[in-house]
């Protein structure tokens, strides 16, 4: 993948797709640490942390398939896996515990404070009044508009557009409803597998963002493949990139 900047490659933009959780604030890291406290508690039951992990892993592909990506999938799939592990210690007794503290934290999940990545409270301003810029997030909508309705800067974007998936059919979507092209536009994000490759597939020029805590399902090799990808440090060299 080329990591280093040719200002060439990234002429004639005039519009920007961009993703938010992990791109612009922090998502991931509470998942995982929501994951800790359900690894503690079944350690504690006698289950190890790799037991524990797999089936919250199998409830969210069960889930995701069903219910689509989203909090409310994922309180299912915390649910159901601290109803196996109480069954699985031989300890029902302790399930409506264990509920009651899933809840509380599908509960944060749900409402914590917009914790920005690094630059981007400085950044954004700059890139939105230069460019026309666009929200292209997945997920369940009453969630993702929550979080941009919470960001305090929702005015900034010219259009929030919550898809069900990030497949090059929804990018195709998302530039024939707001009338843009995909030469003059670029999506940025922090997602190989669908703020990048998708995109790529999708005939877009691609800013990759990486983020250490990224969620491992979106994680695969960046496609070596045209239109070309730019990884930068933070999202304050987005500017540098679109200049
Ligand atoms: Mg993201």
């Amino acid at each position: 993948m080329e990591t280093r900047h040719d200002p060439g490659q990234f002429h004639g933009i005039k519009n920007v797709l961009l993703d938010i959780d992990d791109t612009l604030w922090e998502n991931n890291i509470f998942f995982l640490q929501s994951l800790e406290w359900l690894c503690t508690e079944a350690r504690n039951l006698g289950i190890p942390d790799r037991a524990a992990t797999n089936l919250l892993n199998h409830w969210e592909t069960f889930n995701i398939r069903w219910k689509g990506y989203g909090y409310d999938s994922y309180e299912s799939s915390l649910l159901l896996t601290v109803a196996m592990i109480a069954r699985r210690a031989g300890r029902l007794d302790l399930h409506m515990g264990l509920r009651v503290k899933a809840l509380a934290w599908t509960t944060f999940l749900k409402s914590h404070p917009i914790q920005w990545r690094p630059e981007v409270e400085k950044a954004l301003p700059q890139l939105t009044e230069r460019f026309r810029t666009i929200v292209v997030t997945k997920g369940n909508p009453k969630d993702q508009m929550g979080k941009v309705d919470r960001c305090g800067m929702r005015s900034l974007f010219a259009g929030v557009d919550v898809v069900p998936h990030k497949h090059p059919s929804c990018y195709h979507g998302v530039m024939k409803t707001h009338g843009l092209n995909a030469e003059e536009t670029v999506m940025i994000g922090n997602s190989p597998r669908s703020d990048i490759n998708n995109a790529k597939r999708a005939g877009l020029r691609t800013i990759y963002v990486p983020h250490p805590k990224t969620w491992y399902r979106e994680m695969e090799p960046i496609a070596s493949d045209e239109p070309p990808t730019i990884q930068v440090e933070h999202f304050g060299e987005v500017l540098k990139v679109l200049r």
